[in-house]
């Protein structure tokens, strides 16, 4: 087993039951969640849409609202002009071409107004079953920090990870490199010390001095 299989094996063992944490019934609930997630804490999307989705669960509903009137629902979730923005595209988009469905192929969830390609990945992974490496802050510190995929963009290191990691883990891979990201190899101060994948870190091995 090379030092890459290592990793993958035990982030496997450390998070086997890794799931999002974002709250959601439907895919588009997910895609407005994913939007609203980006620069912001899971508790506070979950807080947010349990208010939003009461009255604007389908793309129809969310409509109804103004622009003014959605930023009102999303403020404390930060970016609040964009989001909401982007979450209005989208529904109109939704709405206008696919009949109010999500589309459930990465290819049509890329075309969406308003929806990048991280949102696309976790919806099409998520919510339909896809086999899907979304690349957030998480996983992009993560993979390169365990040098598992190296890489200066996001779509750098999502197609690294697709190269090293078997196409049937592409999507646990990505919970387990974001629960790994926010329990222990956090961005300012990870906990390398208590770390159990510090046998095999690089950025272990080269900082470990330092400390
Ligand atoms: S050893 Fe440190 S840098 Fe490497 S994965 Fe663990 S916490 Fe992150």
């Amino acid at each position: 087993m090379n030092t890459k299989e290592e990793i993958l094996k035990e982030l496997e063992k450390l998070y086997p039951d890794a799931r999002p944490a974002l709250l959601y019934r439907t895919p588009y609930e997910l895609l407005v969640a994913v939007v609203l997630s980006a620069q912001c804490t899971d508790e506070r999307v979950n807080r947010v849409t349990a208010a939003l989705f009461r009255e604007h669960d389908t793309p129809e509903k969310m409509l109804s609202l103004s622009q003014e009137e959605l930023e009102k629902y999303i403020y404390s979730c930060g970016f609040y002009h964009n989001k909401a923005k982007h979450i209005l595209s989208a529904s109109r988009d939704i709405l206008e071409r696919f009949g109010g469905k999500v589309p459930a192929t990465l290819a049509e969830l890329q075309t969406l107004a308003g929806v990048g390609r991280k949102t696309a990945n976790v919806v099409y992974s998520v919510a339909f079953g896809g086999d899907a490496i979304a690349v957030d802050t998480h996983v992009f510190r993560v993979s390169n920090r365990l040098g598992l995929a190296s890489g200066k963009t996001p779509e750098a290191v999502e197609e690294g990870l697709m190269k090293e990691i078997p196409q049937k883990d592409w999507s646990k891979a990505h919970h387990w490199l974001i629960w790994h990201g926010r329990r222990v190899c956090h961005s300012q101060k990870p906990d390398c010390v208590n770390c159990t994948l510090n046998g095999l870190c690089p950025f272990y091995e080269k900082t470990k001095s330092e400390r």
